[in-house]
């Protein structure tokens, strides 16, 4: 059902185009189709007395694009720190500032938390320019059922982390959590991202989202083994968006075989005592039962034992 409030038409007052006030403004660029940038995050940049962004050579290439000539500087992971207290003293002087991102909308897995909370702290005033977001886009796209949902940036690069973060959010189902799940990841790391979510979630819907609002648009949806195989075969190219259906009502969530397929994957790369422990912070279960059935399974047991 669609709320009332959310139905309403803008107030045709708000409709022009001009910039916001002073303040930090947060302004949200394509996420690779220039004719997504909305006029109103045009005025803002145009209107900037500093653009702060993660690369400089990008962004000067956007605002060429637009014809936008604005004064810009690098606020990325490892200088954001470092120079709050300029930028903050610069907005506590009366000027306006944008941050953008390379692409999308700033602070979701890229830079401007850090900066954000310290205005918000200094009493600056903060804003923002709504637009392009590759995970919410993904999303509507996906055929997955689209509220609640979940975006948890990129998983971790390295494999036994990535599988215990999963490992975690299947818990997390298990005490009742259900939501489409969505994460960005690198090309090069799909086929095997994918194979960890069969792994941990087993076999459900899901969908890899690549290059959207580009020429070579792609959303393919299927079951995530299904998926895992097919980018294990024919590996990805350029951005992608992977998103996890939730577990189906009534699915039985913690059976022997959810167990089992937990402690096999832990088993694949770590010992006995390891592979329990981390099934055991994972499920909440009795650390004596998790460790007894990860040495059957190390010797060999089946899931009908
Ligand atoms: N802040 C951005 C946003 O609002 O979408 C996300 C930044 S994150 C550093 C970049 C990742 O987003 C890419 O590595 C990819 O996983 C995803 N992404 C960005 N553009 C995309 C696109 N056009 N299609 C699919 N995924 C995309």
């Amino acid at each position: 059902m669609i709320d009332d409030a959310c139905a309403a038409p803008p107030d045709e007052s708000e409709a022009g185009i001009t910039g916001p006030p002073a303040g930090l403004v947060l302004v949200s660029t394509p996420i690779g189709n220039l004719g997504d940038l909305s006029p109103r995050a045009r005025a803002a940049l145009e209107a900037a007395d500093l653009v702060l962004c993660e690369d400089t050579r990008h962004t000067a290439r956007l605002l060429t694009a637009i014809g936008v000539h604005a004064r810009t500087a690098p606020l990325h992971e490892h200088n954001e720190d470092a120079r709050i207290p300029a930028v903050l003293a610069q907005l506590q002087a009366g000027r306006r500032i944008a941050l953008v991102s390379d692409a999308g909308t700033p602070l979701l897995s890229d830079p401007g938390y850090r900066l954000v909370r310290a205005a918000l702290a200094a009493g600056v005033a903060v804003h923002g320019v709504p637009g392009p977001n590759a995970a919410v886009t993904a999303l509507v796209l996906s055929g997955l059922p689209p509220l609640p949902f979940l975006v948890l940036g990129f998983p971790p690069p390295r494999a036994s982390a990535r599988r215990a973060a999963f490992q975690a959010l299947r818990a997390a189902e298990q005490a009742g959590l259900a939501a489409t799940m969505i994460w960005y990841e690198a090309p090069h790391r799909l086929a095997e991202t994918l194979a960890d979510l069969a792994a941990v979630f087993g076999d459900r819907p899901a969908a890899v989202a690549r290059e959207l609002t580009k020429r070579f648009e792609e959303v393919r949806r299927d079951r995530v083994p299904a998926l895992a195989s097919h980018y294990d075969a024919e590996p990805a190219r350029g951005e992608i968006t992977v998103l996890l259906g939730p577990p189906a009502p009534g699915e039985v969530t913690q059976d022997q075989h959810d167990l089992d397929r937990q402690l096999r994957t832990a088993l694949e790369h770590q010992s006995v005592k390891d592979a329990a422990a981390l099934v055991t912070a994972a499920t909440g279960l009795p650390r004596k039962l998790v460790y007894a059935r990860a040495l059957a399974l190390a010797a060999g047991a089946t899931v009908e034992e």
